[in-house]
This record gives C-alpha cells, structure tokens and sequence, in this order.
C-alpha cells in the first residue's frame, strides 16, 4: 500500500481538477504549515524513566487557529498524523467553522499503562507543546484512547505553565471545568442527522425497522452511534470492538450489549450470540455499514465483498481509495468521515465558545445548534454532489477547497 498521506493528497488533487483551481493554492493545501516532534520523558511506576515521542501536525490556519485531537495508539506515526491533520483542515471547512486543522499523536498502548503514568505521559506532551498550542493558535481535544480526565490533565499543565487558567486550550474536558454539555455524545448525534439526512434523500431503502446496521468500534464514538439509532428504532444487528463481533439478524438490544460490555470488557460472548471477527462484520448482509474505529479496514482485500448500499465513516479515513473506487462502481454511497464525523469538533467549537465568554448553554441548545449546523453542512454537500455529478467525499471536498481558498485569497500571503 502506498504511504497514507501521498494517498490523501491524491484526493485533494482529484477534487481539485474538478472545481479548477489554481495550481499555488494547492501547492500551500498539499503540505502542512508545520510538524512538531517532541521527546517525552515519562517517569514509570517501576522506577524507571521510558522517552516516548509525541506529534503534533499543524496542517493549516487560513481560517482559524489549528484544531484537531491528540491520539494515544500504538500504531501512530508521523504519517498518518499528517493525514488525520489534512483531514480536520477539510472538515473544520466543510462543517464551515472557524477553525483551520491539526493533529497530535503518541504511538503508546494506553492498556499497559497505570492511571499515574497515563497522566505523567499527558503533562508531558503539554509541556512539551506548550509553546505551540494555545486558544488562538492551536486547540487539541480527544481522539483515539484519548478521553475528558485526559484534556483535563493537560488544561491544568497548561494553565499551571502560563499562570492564569485556560479552559479554552482544549476542548472535550470535562463538565465539570468547562467542558460542553453534549461533548461526548457529539460525534455519534451529528453522525446520527448525517445519516437521516442521507436517507432521506434515498429512494426505495425501506422504513427504520427494515433497515439492518453493523457498527464496527465501540468506542464512544460507536457505542453512542449504536445506541442514538437504536432509540431511534432502528435495528442494530452486529457490533464489534477491538476484540471482536456479534451478530444477531433479529436486531441486537443494544443497551443490553452495553451493560455486558461494561462487566465482560468486551461485547463479544453476549447471550449465546456466535462470535464474529471485525473483518467479518464489514462483510455482513446489511443495508448499512458504519466504520466506526481506525483508518483502511475498508481496502482492497475486502471492498468486493462488502454488501452495504451506504458506508458512514465515523471513524477517520476507514477507506482507502482503492476500495472507495471498488465500492463506488458498485453503486454504494460513502458518507465521507469529513461530513459524517464533524459533529465532534462542532460542538468542540461551542465548547470553545462558550469557554471565552464564560458563559453556559444547556444541553438542548448545543444539540440544537449542532443539527442546524451539520444540517447546513451536509446539505451545501449534497448540492455540489448533484451538482458536479461526483461521489460525496469529492464533493465535501470541493466545499471546503473552495472556502480555503476564499480565505487565502481575502488574507494574502
Ligand atoms: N478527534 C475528533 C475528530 O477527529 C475531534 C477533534 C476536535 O474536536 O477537535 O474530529
């Protein structure tokens, strides 16, 4: 497989012969402004001292300071930081909010950590990038294995280092020091009206209980996407996590899946249900399929045997544009994760919001607010769809090419 960046700026190029755009702009979108690397020493609880490196990617402020989560996993390289950096600078454009794009990471498996050397790990790398983030200059929040205590370990580091408190340096904390209502439920709700949307404009997919979903993930971001559609009345029938499936044709009850996920640690082995591999599940006889944990587990392997009509990448980058062209020839819609996910840093950009101006909203108004603007979003997208005749992710792209290079154009050189 060819490196992942060189892949997505394959697709800024696709996108870019479409909507012709000049050649200088896209040579500043090609690269990102800057990449940082930082050796983190971290005290362990053996005694001894383990030197992690961290990454932070800013990929482009034309629009607003860098903005993207930090991950802790342990396949993460400077590479695919990059490429999740290039993405939250379309995305930040496509939800149309004033943010540009960025990204950090530490290859880490956070399992084998104590709470004590996760939080020394965390105050590391704020020390370590203190100097470059910031509210107006660069604002990280949570990504894989990265969780609210964790943004709430690095808004104190932050704050204790620039002497005055900070709540704004970073989104996804918690409620409890300026966290947002409805952050933490955010990407799977805005996902959730992503996907209404979609079907909606769908002919002949059949009503809410016809309609079979496989979630692969169970994370927050999964989980809460499997729960929103299953109140909704939709019928889940197989979930996954990084240990594997379930599957029931009948609809799994997905509360139930989750009180067992909280004592068993996974959601396999529930109620006699046969296992399943997470390949598997992306294989199933489903109407749709939502990716919902890492990059390229829709590929060229197993893109012919996928049966879903729609693909909703909540997860970033589930698939590789070798599978997305597979899949696109056989008529499937790919709900792009730049779209499909925005409801995360959407609702980091109220929590932002209502960290400078000290004021607080109630859970309703940020879900509110968070439909009207993901709505708008997924409907400009859909316009240029049909507009230029392309699939939805070159189309999400144009939108946001075109709104960075407005701003480019407005600020100059
Ligand atoms: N990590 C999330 C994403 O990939 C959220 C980023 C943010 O809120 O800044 O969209």
């Amino acid at each position: 497989m060819q490196n992942q960046f060189t892949g997505v700026i394959n697709q800024l190029n696709k996108t870019c012969k479409i909507i012709k755009i000049e050649h200088d702009e896209l040579e500043i979108l090609s690269r990102p402004d800057r990449i940082i690397e930082v050796s983190l020493p971290v005290l362990m609880d053996n005694g001894r001292i383990k030197v992690f490196t961290g990454y932070r990617v800013q990929y482009n402020n034309i629009r607003g300071p860098y903005k993207g989560g930090i991950r802790f996993h342990p396949d993460v390289n400077l590479d695919e930081v990059k490429s999740l950096a290039f993405w939250m600078t379309i995305k930040c454009a496509v939800a149309d909010i004033p943010y540009g794009g960025g990204k950090g990471g530490v290859a880490v498996d956070v399992k084998e950590l104590s709470q004590g050397e996760l939080e020394r790990l965390t105050r590391a790398y704020t020390r370590g990038f203190a100097d470059f983030i910031g509210p107006y200059r660069d604002v990280p929040a949570p990504d894989v294995y990265t969780t609210p205590q964790i943004m709430a370990w690095l808004m104190d580091e932050y704050s204790h280092i620039k002497g005055e408190n900070t709540p704004a340096v970073v989104t996804g904390k918690p409620v409890e020091i300026g966290g947002s209502l409805g952050r933490d439920t955010a990407t799977s709700l805005g996902g959730f009206f992503v996907f209404e949307q979609v079907l909606s404009k769908m002919s002949g997919m059949g009503g809410k209980d016809q309609l079979s979903i496989a979630v692969q993930g169970f994370g927050n971001v999964g989980m809460n996407f499997a729960l929103i559609a299953y109140h909704a009345g939709y019928k889940i029938t197989a979930v996954s996590d990084s240990r594997g499936g379930i599957y029931d044709p009948e609809g799994l009850n997905i509360e139930e899946v989750l009180s067992h996920k909280q004592t068993a640690g996974s959601v396999v082995n529930f109620n006699g249900l046969e296992n399943i591999t997470n390949e598997q599940l992306l294989e199933l006889p489903v109407d749709i399929v939502v990716p919902a944990a890492l990059e390229n587990v829709i590929n060229e392997a197993n893109a012919d045997k996928i049966k879903a009509k729609i693909i909703l990448e909540m997860g970033n980058g589930p698939t590789t544009p070798e599978a997305e062209a597979a899949l696109l020839k056989k008529g499937a819609l790919i709900v792009p994760d730049v779209l499909a996910n925005s409801g995360g840093v959407i609702v980091s950009y109220f929590e932002w919001v209502q960290n400078l101006r000290h004021y607080y909203w109630e859970q309703d108004k940020v879900e509110a607010n968070l439909e009207k603007q993901v709505v708008r979003a997924f409907e400009k997208v859909w316009q240029a769809k049909e507009g230029n005749g392309c699939d939805m992710r070159v189309a999400a792209y144009t939108v946001a090419v075109e709104r960075l290079v407005k701003a480019l154009s407005v600020r100059g050189i």
